[in-house]
């Protein structure tokens, strides 16, 4: 039900100044004020971060996020005390001094010391939000400890695990911390989980509640009175503009026709050009800008790059002093920049998981941007399945994304739509408002735009 929804709605307008719920926010909020497990899937940019930043305000106690970067966290405390939210991080960018003041406001202290508001039945001075990385649960046993003593006082409110597609080995972002966080279900059996993710397939979502030990509701009805409760809004988001290209023979050409292309349509715009291996991102960044004569800003970002090059690029990336950016996968999560106006692959990627997110990087200002794929089938493949071979799963993702980039006649949005749905093969309860893809075409693809034979 959505008794909640009075409540959250006033204070989401007098401290985030928002008048209306988006997507399925609503629900999410409501189903945390119930205490409930919660899987919570939502494009880039919907909106996930209000689904637990408000039911942390509204109930008593503190409420932990597990977020995979710092520089995330960081943005994230940043907007929270602007909003004059009490909200901390527990990561390496906080003195030693704040963490262990943050570690002792949370430790509860004996119940007669605890002063409630009458207000909003609230402690003075409590952390409503506490912020840390992965590695804290896998490593740091004295963290948990507080944990289990604010669980036992009943202070630890709920945890929230941003981008929890991580925790799964068969999504495109593995990372090994993630998996740890079974722990936390073991540790704390009673307080309710909240699982966010924009990109989340049927066989992730089925592996993430397995790692998460969180419970399948095993009849679907709506709403039922125990279990997980699984919320998703379509992943379509109207202002990317997909489209799969031919890539010339030569890899001197295809540079040759990046180049025209982003000078033809996105001269001094930001973009990404995705490719396949470090070479490949070298390769290209050089080329972009020996062909284009230095007109194109180009930086390079992959896993070799020293730490203060990279963070330098992303520095220059953000002021607008570097345009283009030629990288691996690697450089992915943690990229907060708005107008981001085109994304070039430069092959194709491992899973239409991978593509869908780092696609999503586009448009984040919600203003047009163009994805586009260039791709020799064949030859693509062939180079993807030897890094994924023996790899069953792996084997399947990427005969999806080869699928993806050779159907010339359905809609993209409806491609991916059908990837993603989860609905058919799970025993979730979908519980939202407005979860259902929309299957109409979007109109604007290549497909779409290709006429009729
Ligand atoms: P996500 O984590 O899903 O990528 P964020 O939580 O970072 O998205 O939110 C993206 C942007 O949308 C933020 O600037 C946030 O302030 C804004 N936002 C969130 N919810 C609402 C709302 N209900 N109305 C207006 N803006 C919102
Ligand atoms: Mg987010």
């Amino acid at each position: 039900s959505f008794d909640w929804s009075g409540e959250l709605k006033k204070r989401m307008k007098r401290v985030f100044g928002f008048d209306s719920f988006r997507l399925c926010q609503e629900g999410i909020c409501n189903a945390s004020m119930d205490n409930r497990d919660v899987i919570a899937v939502m494009p880039t940019g919907g909106g996930k971060s209000l689904t637990y930043q408000l039911p942390a305000l509204l109930c008593p106690g503190t409420t932990l996020v597990i977020s995979p970067l710092i520089s995330l966290i960081t943005d994230q405390i940043l907007h929270l005390h602007e909003a004059g939210i009490e909200a901390c991080m527990l990561t390496g960018s906080a003195s030693k001094e704040e963490q262990r003041s943050t570690l002792q406001r949370m430790t509860p202290k004996a119940t007669n010391g605890r002063r409630i508001s009458a207000v909003d039945g609230q402690a003075d001075g409590e952390i409503k939000l506490v912020y840390v990385t992965p590695e804290k649960i896998a490593k740091s046993k004295s963290f948990l400890s507080v944990l289990q003593k604010m669980e036992k006082a009943g202070t630890l409110a709920r945890i929230v695990i941003d981008e929890a597609h991580c925790v799964s080995q068969l999504g495109h972002d593995f990372r090994p911390d993630y998996q740890k966080l079974s722990i936390l279900r073991q540790l704390f059996p009673n307080v309710p989980i909240l699982a966010l993710s924009a990109t989340c397939p049927p066989n992730v979502l089925k592996d993430l509640l397995k790692v998460l030990k969180m419970d399948a509701c095993v009849d679907g009805n709506n709403a039922p009175a125990k279990g997980t409760v699984y919320f998703s809004s379509p992943l379509y988001r109207e202002n990317l503009h997909y489209k799969v290209v031919p890539k010339p023979a030569s890899s001197a050409a295809v540079i040759e026709t990046m180049c025209n292309y982003i000078l033809e349509n996105h001269k001094d715009e930001t973009g990404i050009v995705y490719c396949l291996s470090k070479k490949d991102a070298e390769t290209v960044a050089a080329g972009l800008v020996e062909t284009s004569n230095g007109k194109i800003k180009t930086g390079v970002y992959h896993a070799d790059i020293p730490d203060a090059r990279k963070e330098e690029l992303h520095r220059r990336w953000r002021k607008g002093e570097v345009k283009v950016v030629c990288a691996t996968i690697a450089f992915g999560l943690g990229i907060d920049k708005g107008d981001v106006r085109f994304i070039l692959h430069h092959s194709m990627s491992k899973s239409l998981d991978g593509y869908y997110q780092e696609t999503g990087r586009a448009g984040r200002d919600g203003k047009d941007s163009d994805c586009i794929l260039y791709t020799r089938n064949a030859g693509d493949f062939s180079r993807l399945s030897s890094l994924v071979c023996g790899e069953k799963e792996g084997q399947s993702k990427l005969h999806d994304m080869l699928r993806f980039s050779q159907d010339l006649t359905e809609c993209r949005k409806i491609q991916f739509a059908k990837y993603f749905s989860a609905s058919s093969s799970l025993s979730v309860s979908v519980w939202s408002k407005d979860g259902s893809e929309d299957l109409t075409r979007c109109g604007h693809c290549d497909n779409c735009a290709r006429k009729p034979d």
